[in-house]
């Protein structure tokens, strides 16, 4: 149904098209096991006109893809559990930093069934409060962070100022915040807290922040780059 793939919000409302910035020194790896059982990604959008109500659905993804494939400003990549709440009480997946860094802000003990209706998203009376992880990455270009969002309640298993290494496990996939399904919200930010679009695409950037971006409508490598 439509509104499952509507609830999402990353951190910072912005108002404008996701950054086009060339890619730096950091290179992402996939922040889940790419063999995991995942459903369709609902990407960023690069349109940059703020829609209403129905015209929600007006969005432009990295590969020129329409809704269902991203909505109105859509900031991040959002990759839905398949089998939804089932596959999250079955244990869930695992969420993978993409890249080394310093964890720099984490959020967890949050109702993580949040899950959407007719009216948007209902977290049954409980608080609408995103069980999170934010990483920063050092590059020649300045400080990157990555932000992880909706994860499970009392799964992050990492601490603010711990260092990181690519691949190593944040915590588990869920659905607290404003979110409508189990699902991970990754998102890039760049130096200026602009929002960048790891994928490239002929409505992104040239060249892709993973170490492997994948076929359209595959999933990127969860292979980390070669780090020290
Ligand atoms: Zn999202």
């Amino acid at each position: 149904m439509l509104f499952v793939f509507l609830a999402c919000s990353g951190p910072t409302p912005l108002d404008t098209a996701p950054a086009e910035i060339p890619r730096g020194a950091l290179s992402l790896a996939f922040p889940l096991a790419s063999s995991a059982p995942i459903d369709q990604l609902v990407g960023v959008d690069h349109d940059p006109t703020v829609q209403q109500g129905i015209d929600q659905l007006i969005c432009t993804n990295y590969a020129e893809q329409g809704f269902p494939w991203c909505y109105d400003e859509h900031h991040g990549s959002d990759y839905m559990l398949d089998g939804g709440f089932t596959a999250m009480d079955a244990g869930s997946l695992e969420i993978l930093a993409a890249a080394d860094g310093v964890v720099v802000d984490i959020e967890d003990g949050h109702y993580d069934r949040c899950h959407g209706d007719l009216d948007g998203v209902n977290c049954d009376g409980e608080p609408m409060v995103s069980n999170k992880v934010v990483i920063e990455h050092q590059s020649p270009d300045g400080p990157h962070r990555t932000l992880y969002f909706h994860m499970m309640k009392d799964s992050v298993s990492v601490a603010i100022g711990q260092q990181v290494r690519c691949g190593d496990v944040l915590g588990k996939v869920g659905s607290s915040g404003n979110s409508s399904a189990p699902h991970l919200h990754f998102e890039l930010q760049g130096p200026q807290d602009q929002v960048i679009d790891p994928y490239a695409g002929p409505a992104s950037q040239p060249e892709t922040w993973w170490t492997e971006q994948g076929a359209l409508e595959g999933y990127p490598s969860s292979q980390c780059a070669d780090s020290d």
